[in-house]
C-alpha cells in the first residue's frame, strides 16, 4: 500500500511570522504519519527558520527548487549540499512554474533529480500537459516525454522512492479541477509508462500526486481514486485551517 503524501506548495508567499505561525498552528495537530505524509514546501530563505520550527513534528519540510551543482559560481542559488546541511527532506523539482517563466527543462530537471539522490533527498517532481495538449489529445504523450526524462539514469530503487506529481498546467491556480476520472487516468498512466522501463515493483510503489486547485472539498474524491496517491497544493495549503482539512480529507 502506498502511503499518501499532501505537499503543501507556498509558492513566493508569506512573511516569517506567518510561516512560524503557520508551522504553530499545524504541526501539533497533524494526523499521524501513519496515515498520510505531510510536507510544506516553503521560500528558501526560510528553510532555516522552518526546520527549527517543526523538529521533533510530523510536519516536514520541502525546498521549491534547487541547483543541480554542488557549488559554484551561480548567483543566487541554493545547491542540494545546502538543503542536506539544513536536512530538509524534500525538494520540489520542475515545476511548471520554473519550467515556463524561469527556463527549467527536461535536461536540468534531470540533472536535478540525479542530484537529489546523490545526497539523499526525496525529489517531488512535476510533470503536466498544457491546455492546448489537453485538448488536441497528447497528454499522455506530454506526461511521457517528462517523466522519463526526469527519471532518467536512476535504478529502480530508487524511482520507487520518487514522489512524481501530475499538474496539468491549465488547472495550476486557476480554480479549474481536472476531472477525478482525467486525473487518475493521467496518474495511472504514468505509472504504466514506469511499470514499462522500471518494471512492476517500482511502478506499484512510485507515489504520484495530482496537483492544480485542490482543494479541501474536492482531495476525498481524488484520493478515493486508484492512481492518486496525494496532492501537490498551493492556493489550499497557505492557510493552516485548510492544510490540516486537506490532510484529514485523505481518507
Ligand atoms: P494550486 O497550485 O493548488 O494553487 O493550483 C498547485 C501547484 O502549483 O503546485
Amino acid at each position: 500500500m502506498r502511503k499518501p503524501i499532501i505537499a503543501g506548495n507556498w509558492k513566493m508567499n508569506k512573511t516569517k511570522a506567518e510561516a512560524l505561525a503557520f508551522v504553530e498552528a499545524v504541526a501539533q495537530a497533524i494526523p499521524s504519519t501513519d496515515v498520510v505524509d505531510a510536507a510544506v514546501c516553503v521560500p528558501t530563505i526560510y528553510l532555516d527558520a522552518m526546520m527549527t520550527a517543526t523538529a521533533g513534528t510530523n510536519l516536514k519540510i520541502g525546498a521549491q527548487n534547487m541547483h543541480q551543482k554542488d557549488a559554484g559560481a551561480f548567483t543566487a542559488e541554493t545547491s542540494p549540499l545546502m538543503l542536506v546541511d539544513l536536512k530538509v527532506p524534500y525538494v520540489v523539482l520542475g515545476h511548471s512554474e520554473r519550467r515556463q517563466y524561469f527556463g527549467e527543462t527536461d535536461t536540468t530537471v534531470n540533472e536535478k533529480t540525479l542530484a537529489a539522490f546523490a545526497h539523499g533527498l526525496t525529489p517531488i517532481v512535476c510533470v503536466g500537459e498544457y491546455l492546448e495538449e489537453r485538448e488536441n489529445g497528447t497528454t499522455n504523450a506530454v506526461v511521457e516525454k517528462q517523466t522519463l526524462a526526469a527519471l532518467f539514469g536512476l535504478t529502480a530503487e530508487q524511482v520507487a522512492q520518487t514522489v512524481i506529481a501530475y499538474e496539468p498546467v491549465w488547472a495550476i491556480g486557476t480554480g479549474k479541477v481536472a476531472t477525478n476520472e482525467q486525473a487518475n487516468e493521467t496518474c495511472g498512466y504514468i505509472r504504466q509508462v514506469i511499470a514499462r522501463v522500471y518494471g512492476n515493483e517500482a511502478a506499484q510503489a512510485v507515489r504520484i500526486q495530482y496537483g492544480g486547485s485542490v482543494t479541501p472539498d474536492t482531495i476525498g474524491a481524488l484520493m478515493s481514486e486508484s492512481d492518486i496517491d496525494g496532492a501537490l497544493v498551493g492556493g489550499a495549503s497557505l492557510v493552516a485551517d485548510s492544510f490540516l482539512a486537506l490532510l484529514n480529507g485523505v481518507n
